[in-house]
């Protein structure tokens, strides 16, 4: 089975960084195709799997665009859609892993006659999307032969928004969990590196984005221990620059700047991970999936997660994790200050997680299952 990838994004953000793991099996079969150049190409290349970039031109579509705008955008997309087609042509599936591949695979799978699989990585919900794009993205994604949805949340809000709920099967990313087992010296090295070496270090990983909640994590910082201080691992990706100009002036303000540190966008996430004594994750809306949780956990540390969305598939709260309240800096800070006293409890959770982790996110076992929804699909036609 032939197979052609599409994603808009030249960035690796969790939607990529899971199409990476999805691609590799088919790699001497399938071909990615990009909205955008970027690093997430060199990603592709470095794990062989054939890529090509579409297009340079912008896609305008938003995700809080009006109709007017998202029908305007269509207009320019005409020749982006006529080279999807033309290329899907040579293939047996289009699989779209994101929603602008979504708008122009499911009109090159109408041209190319190709069936259109979508990856949904969101939370189709009014706090993500506006009307306008909730109403385009379930209408062309109805018109798919099947869609993988990231979780059972994500499931949910897309029928809650009217999608059909007999195309959709639900398949969690899937990991390797012997990427997160780092040695003891490289985390001794790190810590002296980063200038921590005898801190309690919460780690947060994600994108620098307002609903990503690094504020949260800042505000309940201030409240807890001296000695715990803060890893932030990530960049703005999608252009969201005045939200890091208020994370470093609300560090300056609450007088944290020697227990913040903005590490950028890293590559070495394992090895960040193993090096924290906790890990935190604050959306302030759902989660759709939230791959920073089942890492945290692979890497054996206690993982601290907004209670809302993919999350609550994850972790549960007490055994093997904390689920806290989203948006409650104070709920947050007395876990973080439980997590500092308790060792031994923490410690347990920690191993409880790691364990549960390994059983329920092999990348392998999730493959396979992908691996047999595509069979099946193959099969109908
Ligand atoms: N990540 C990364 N480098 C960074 C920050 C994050 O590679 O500097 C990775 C992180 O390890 C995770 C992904 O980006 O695998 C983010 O996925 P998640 O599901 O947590 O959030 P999303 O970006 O999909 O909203």
């Amino acid at each position: 089975m032939k197979i052609f990838f599409l994603d808009q994004s030249g960035k690796p953000g969790g939607a990529e960084l899971c199409l990476i793991d999805i691609a590799k099996p088919y790699r001497d079969r399938c071909l990615v195709g990009l909205f955008a150049d970027g690093s997430f190409r060199d990603l592709l290349e470095q794990n062989q799997i054939p890529v090509q970039i579409l297009t340079n031109q912008e896609i305008q579509v938003r995700k809080e665009s009006n109709l007017t705008q998202g029908l305007a955008s269509l207009t320019q997309l005409a020749p982006l859609i006529t080279k999807v087609a033309t290329i899907a042509r040579e293939y047996d599936i289009i699989y779209a892993n994101t929603q602008k591949a979504l708008v122009i695979g499911a009109l090159a799978s109408f041209l190319s006659r190709r069936p259109l699989v979508y990856h949904l990585h969101d939370i189709l919900s009014p706090e993500h999307f506006s009307k306008t794009n909730r109403a385009i993205a379930v209408n062309l994604a109805n018109r798919a032969s099947l869609i993988i949805a990231n979780s059972q949340a994500s499931k949910a809000a897309f029928i809650e928004a009217g999608g059909k709920a007999n195309i959709v099967e639900v398949a969690y990313n899937g990991f390797d969990s012997n990427l997160y087992q780092i040695s003891a010296d490289k985390i001794t090295q790190i810590r002296q590196e980063l200038g921590f070496t005898d801190k309690f270090i919460i780690g947060h990983f994600s994108r620098l984005s307002p609903w990503k909640g690094q504020h949260i994590l800042i505000e309940a910082l201030a409240k807890t221990p001296e000695n715990t201080t803060v890893i932030l691992v990530g960049d703005a990706l999608f252009g969201e620059q005045d939200y890091i100009l208020k994370l470093h002036q609300q560090v300056a303000k609450l007088g944290l700047e020697n227990r913040v540190k903005f590490l950028g966008f890293r590559t070495d996430i394992p090895e960040l991970m193993s090096v924290c004594d906790l890990i935190a994750h604050t959306s302030t809306a759902a989660e759709p999936f939230g791959r920073v949780i089942v890492e945290g956990m692979l890497c054996g540390k206690p993982v601290i997660a907004a209670k809302a969305g993919g999350a609550t598939e994850i972790v549960e709260d007490g055994i093997n994790g904390f689920l806290v309240t989203p948006n409650q800096p104070q709920e947050l800070s007395e876990v973080i200050t439980q997590c500092v006293t308790e060792i031994d409890k923490t410690k347990m959770l920690a191993t409880n997680a790691r364990i549960s982790a390994i059983a329920r996110f092999d990348v392998e076992v999730i493959n396979r299952q992908i691996d047999e929804f595509l069979y099946r699909l193959a099969d109908k036609k």
